[in-house]
Order: C-alpha cells, then structure tokens, then sequence
C-alpha cells in the first residue's frame, strides 16, 4: 500500500473533494456500484444524490453501510482523526485540536476499532462471542462481564491472537490453581504461560480475580520474551484499566499495530473504514 508522507497527506486533505475521493477509491472496486443490501448492480440516482435499488428499494449513498458512516466526519474530518489516531495522540488532544465534542472522538476511535476487528480473522468468533460488529446489529442486552480467551501465536514477527472457543476465564483458574500454570498481569488483564501452541492465554475481566489470595505475579513468563506482549504491554499499561467488553478490541488493535509496524497505518485503516459493517444472522 502507499505510504503517506506528510506531504501528500497535506496534499490529500487540501481540500473536502480530494479526500472524498481517496476515501472513494477504497469502497468500490473499479468504480462498480451496487445495491449494499442486495448486491444488485440495477439502481436509479435521486435528486438528493442518493441511488435507489431497483430490485430492493434500498436508498444509499456511497458510505451507506460502512464503517465510516457512523460518526458524522468529513473525509477530511476521518483523515485528520486516523492521523492523529495513529500517532497515538491522546483523545481528549484530538478532540481540542479537532474542534469536536469528545464524545465524537470516542465514538470515531471505538469504530475504527471495531473496523479493524472486522477484518480478523476470527472475527465471527468473537461477534458471537457478544462483541457488537457495529451499526446495523442489536446491541446485546447484557454488558460482557469476562472477556473471551485469547492465545497469543507470533512466528516471523508476526503476532496472532486467536479467540479459543472451549476456554473461559474459569479454565484459566482452573489451570492455574489445578496444573500450576503460571499468570502475570497487567492492571485487570492476565496472561499465563504457554498452552499448547500458544505462547501464552490472555484474557481480563472480574472472574480471573475472585479472591484476595488469587494473584497473578509469576514472573518470567515466557511469552514476556515475545516483542508483540511487550508492545502490547505497554500500551495495556498507559490505558489504566481496560473493561472486559473492550478488550478484545484493544487487542486486536494491537495485533494490527504490532504486525504492520513497518507500514503506513492510514491506508490500511481507511480500508477498513471503508467495508461494510458485517450484519449478523438473526
Ligand atoms: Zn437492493
């Protein structure tokens, strides 16, 4: 993907058409329109500037459905809050420098998240898990008290983290007190030692610290050797104190940050800004 320098991003966002058009050229592949909710290529252009579908009567515009709908930005809006998102510029800092509510950069930071998560793999995994994929689905009922269980991979410097179906924060006690699997921690979140072809679990959330005398200290654990823990640490670390229901989204970010950490950040989040929000089967 392109590198976006500081020069042709200053390029990019010199004017409103210019970044709309970057955006653009990541939401139809060779400029081939469709109906977002059937498929269908066959559509009319309404006054407004809106198509509507023939087949379905569906009414869009070209961000309809997408990740980058959800706040109400500019595209040079979304490309100043990625730039500034991906040099880890403090929140409360974007807002003031952006001129936007706080709460708008909140709600930009947790989509780009949540677009960033879509693009995992075991995405689905963790949607049925109870994380809400975005806009378009219900939202659960009930807030996620304990996190899923992740299993950290990295070969070739390249970090996975997997959701692991048959494990809960229980297991992770469990094995703990039950096989004397080893746990450190950071703030509320806890990794152990290696389970079979995971470097380590991870996982956080009120059930991994049930009671006083159960503590998570070990030290020396080998996924400590890995760069990607180490990175993801640190950010873990400067967040003080992450809820359950977010973790995965946090991890996942990590995940990206960590393996294209020799890339620009910002064509790749404008991708991810620019898919669909997946809809759940109900
Ligand atoms: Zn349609």
């Amino acid at each position: 993907m392109t590198e976006l320098s500081i020069l042709i991003f200053n390029n990019l966002t010199f004017s409103e058409n210019l970044a709309f058009r970057f955006m653009l050229g990541f939401c139809w592949k060779n400029h081939q329109r469709y109906c977002p909710a059937c498929k269908s290529r066959k559509f009319y252009s309404l006054a407004d500037g809106r198509r509507r579908c023939r087949r379905c009567g569906y009414t869009f515009h070209d961000f309809s459905r997408r990740f980058l709908n959800r706040c109400s930005f500019s595209a040079r809006q979304w490309l100043w809050f990625l730039k500034l998102f991906v040099l880890d510029v403090p929140l409360v800092s974007i807002a003031r420098e952006m001129a936007i509510s706080y709460a708008t950069v909140l709600k930009a930071a947790d989509t780009v998240r949540r677009a960033i998560l879509a693009q995992a793999l075991d995405a689905s995994l963790i949607y049925e898990a109870g994380i809400w994929p975005g806009p378009g689905n219900p939202r659960s009922e009930s807030e996620m008290v304990n996190s899923p269980v992740f299993g950290i991979i990295e070969i070739n410097e390249v970090a996975i983290c997997d959701l692991i179906q048959d494990l809960d924060v229980n297991d992770i006690l469990r094995l703990k007190l039950n096989f004397c699997m080893k746990t450190g921690s950071v703030g509320q979140v806890v990794y152990t030692g290696p389970y079979k072809q995971y470097r380590g679990l991870v996982s956080c959330g009120p059930g991994l610290w049930p009671a006083r005398y159960i503590r998570h200290d070990d030290k020396r654990l080998p996924v400590e050797t890995s760069p990607f823990w180490a990175f993801t640490k640190q950010r873990l670390r400067q967040m003080r104190g992450v809820p359950a229901s977010r973790f995965p989204l946090y991890l996942k970010e990590c995940e990206l940050r960590f393996n294209a950490r020799h890339e620009d950040l910002i064509p790749i989040l404008v991708k991810a800004l620019c898919a669909f929000v997946p809809r759940l089967q109900k």
